[in-house]
């Protein structure tokens, strides 16, 4: 049994759900579990999200902490040994007068079970919080590169099709072909970063619980944990909401820390109907600033690659045949770097942001 932090990290969603809840218990949580009845693991299992709240009941607790992993699936491996280190390592066992911590583990306990970024409609939750209603985001230029990036016989002519999606990001720019791919579409149900055409189960789940544990807070900072973009092992803070939400992120964690989609400083493409939407509805004017800590794995284009080999084993794949578990296994390591080096590195940074955010909710 190791000693360091990669022990709070787990190889399973079963596993990670089981340290998570194992440690809320020993911290004395409230713990709630809600059933994704959607769907199941591969194995049959019952997929939940979990949410510990430590400190003070909803109504009594002027400051609300939200720590939450899994938003997309299989990132959920980091957050999640990140939210039980912080339950282990009594980074939160002393609490500022009146604040609350609302940990929820595996919002999308879909994609954490199954090892996919999406949830089992192929949706990419952290695009889904728009208005399905109304006009849909203009997505016209991944329209143009759907065809290239998920054809039904990727894997068969991958040469051919990669050589097409590299002619058009050489002609567009790599931020041009970022923001194409990623940014959310809502036209293809069968492509990547596909927003869906109506609230996923896990938005109204999200929406249930900053109803519960957020609307009756004055102050609320909310970190949605995720990994596969910039340096490996690098906890960049990407800041959500408007501008006022990011130079109080700035206030609290530091100025060159906080970075903005909007202003080229962050290695995200502006995104739509992110995690913070919700959030930010819900604490209306009241003091509120929420990031999404973004840890880089392995290069971006690796993980757009993986994304769509992802996709295609979904719609086209054998998932038990010898390539369905190699494009598995290779999803994973887009997502979850498998080292105590690493591990130790995204839970330091964890840790300093998880204490500055108390510190900024303390009376
Ligand atoms: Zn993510």
């Amino acid at each position: 049994m190791s000693n360091g932090p990669e022990r709070h990290f787990a190889s399973s969603y079963g596993e990670a759900r089981k340290k998570f809840r194992d440690a809320a218990k020993a911290a004395d949580a409230a713990i709630e579990s809600h059933q994704n009845t959607h769907a199941n693991g591969p194995r049959g299992e019952p997929l939940y999200t979990d949410v510990a709240r430590l400190g003070p009941a909803p109504g009594e607790a002027q400051g609300v902490l939200f720590l939450t992993s899994g938003t997309h699936g299989i990132e959920g491996y980091c957050g999640s040994g990140c939210q039980v280190g912080a339950l282990r390592e009594d980074v939160l066992a002393e609490l500022p007068d009146g604040v609350a911590v609302v940990l929820t583990h595996a919002i999308n306990p879909y994609g954490f079970c199954w090892g996919r970024r999406v949830n089992e409609d192929n949706i990419d939750l952290n695009r889904n919080y728009v208005d399905h209603n109304g006009t849909y985001p203009d997505d016209s230029n991944y329209r143009e590169v759907h065809g290239m990036i998920c054809p039904p016989d990727l894997m068969e002519r991958k040469d051919e099709w990669d050589a097409k999606a590299f002619a058009w990001l050489e002609e567009r720019g790599m931020a041009a072909f970022q923001e194409a791919v990623s940014s959310g579409q809502y036209s293809h149900p069968d492509g990547i970063f596909y927003g869906g055409n109506a609230p996923a189960w896990s938005n109204g789940m999200w929406r249930s619980i900053l109803d519960v544990h957020g609307r009756v807070a004055e102050k609320a900072i909310f970190i949605d944990f995720h990994t596969g973009l910039g340096p490996s092992g690098y906890g960049e803070m990407i800041g959500l909401g408007g501008a006022e939400s990011i130079a109080r992120g700035r206030e609290i964690w530091g100025e060159g820390e906080v970075t903005d989609m909007h202003d080229g400083s962050s290695t995200s493409a502006v995104v739509r109907g992110d995690m913070g939407t919700p959030f930010f509805e819900i604490m209306e004017s009241k003091w509120a600033t929420a990031i999404a800590l973004e840890y880089g794995t392995v290069d971006i284009i690796t993980v757009l690659d993986g994304l769509r080999k992802d996709n295609w084993l979904y719609l086209h794949g054998d998932r038990e045949s010898d390539l369905g578990q190699e494009i598995v296994a290779g999803t994973r390591a887009c997502f979850y770097t498998e080292t105590d080096e690493w591990k130790a590195q995204v839970f330091d940074r964890a840790r300093g942001t998880i204490t500055r955010s108390l510190s900024a909710l303390a009376p």
